[in-house]
């Protein structure tokens, strides 16, 4: 298949996946550690391929993206399964329905890829989004619904512009990326930049700091790619006890800044759910903090999310301060980029300042 490189390994009909950074050698019969992913006689099967599911329109700043196609809408899907076990999952029963309660997730009909494409079409979306759990691990399913979307695309039956996004942990290799970037895939990436500490990214994710650092510096790169460039923001859920001090802030904002002062980042406000339900939800004060940190490190667009905090989720002008984008639980309010069009569209600036603003129209 094109988009798993397997690799036989010595051991009878066992394989490597290389779609995750856990590339799990997997024996015969068995599965991957996000368990959708299955060893049948040496040829590994995407099991959650069509297991499309929770089907729905949202406003792209729901993803969040702030920065990209404001005021948007796009379709969005997840499917079972995940290749992190976060203990404060919000989806869990989704992400860990496999583990938890066995193959019985995969039940039911398939929604093909052409029907995904089809209710966008229906719908009137902008665009869609592969969320809600992780989308790396049902990457041949999103690949081939992005397919049908070229072909409708191809028929005039969806915009010339219509797009596709990740919410992603970051947990994918550099092949799956350049697959995303040789085949014009995805026009944006979120990445969640969930640690800046290796022991609490493997205690709480099951995962590894390393990996989504990577993918973060390699979507970063692509930002400008004249070819294909894919959009990047970042966010980073705050938990009490876990990831709070001013020293986890700078961290972040730090390893963001040296890619470039431009990544949106956002700070996102912690509820208690899953196995971390006795945690109480992040105090205001520590995320308007995590802000406060960001924006001193040299971090032009940060954002706090998931609260009432006013103001918190405007986009302003990194030089002269002026409201660009209002935005109060995910519906826009006042927008100067809304009535862009040619040039001014292509390269937005601040109506007050002339400042350059780093946002996709
Ligand atoms: S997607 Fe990741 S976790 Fe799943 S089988 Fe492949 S390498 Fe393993």
């Amino acid at each position: 298949m094109l988009y798993s490189k397997l690799t036989r390994l010595p051991q009878k009909n066992a394989v490597r996946c290389h779609l995750c950074a856990h590339r799990c050698i997997i024996p015969d019969g068995k599965a991957g550690f996000c368990l959708v992913r299955k060893n049948e006689s040496g040829k590994l099967c995407s099991l959650n391929w069509g297991k499309a599911v929770a089907l729905a329109m949202d406003p792209i700043e729901k993803k969040p993206f702030f920065h990209f196609k404001p005021g948007t809408k796009v379709l969005s899907f997840g499917t079972p399964g995940c290749n992190f076990r976060c203990l404060n999952c919000q989806n869990w029963d989704l992400s860990q329905g496999v583990r938890e309660s066995g193959q019985s997730v995969f039940d039911g009909n398939d929604i093909p890829p052409a029907a995904i494409a089809e209710a966008a079409r229906r719908q009137k979306a902008d665009g869609i989004a592969y969320t809600y759990s992780e989308p790396t691990i049902f990457f041949e399913y999103a690949y081939d619904t992005v397919q049908e979307c070229k072909k409708m695309q191809k028929e005039k039956k969806l915009a010339k512009d219509f797009f596709h996004l990740f919410v992603s942990n970051g947990y994918f290799t550099k092949e799956m990326l350049d697959i995303v970037e040789k085949e014009k895939l995805l026009s944006a990436i979120r990445i969640d930049l969930k640690f800046t500490r290796d022991d609490k990214y493997y205690e709480i994710t099951g995962g590894r700091f390393q990996p989504v650092l990577d993918s973060i510096r390699r979507v970063a790169a692509l930002r400008n790619n004249s070819r294909w460039p894919v959009h990047l923001e970042v966010i980073n859920l705050v938990i009490p006890g876990e990831n709070d001090t001013p020293d986890d802030f700078r961290a972040v904002a730090e390893h963001l800044y040296s890619l470039s002062p431009d990544i949106p980042l956002h700070f996102s406000r912690f509820f208690p759910y899953y196995q971390m339900s006795h945690k109480p939800p992040t105090p205001i004060p520590s995320l308007l903090e995590a802000k406060k940190i960001a924006q001193d490190a040299g971090l032009h667009y940060v954002y706090v999310g998931n609260t009432d905090a006013e103001g918190a989720e405007n986009t302003v002008c990194p030089k002269c301060n002026a409201l660009l984008i209002e935005r109060n639980k995910f519906s826009p309010g006042k927008n100067v980029f809304a009535k862009l069009g040619g040039e001014e569209k292509k390269n937005p600036a601040c109506p007050e300042c002339g400042e350059k603003i780093e946002i996709v129209l």
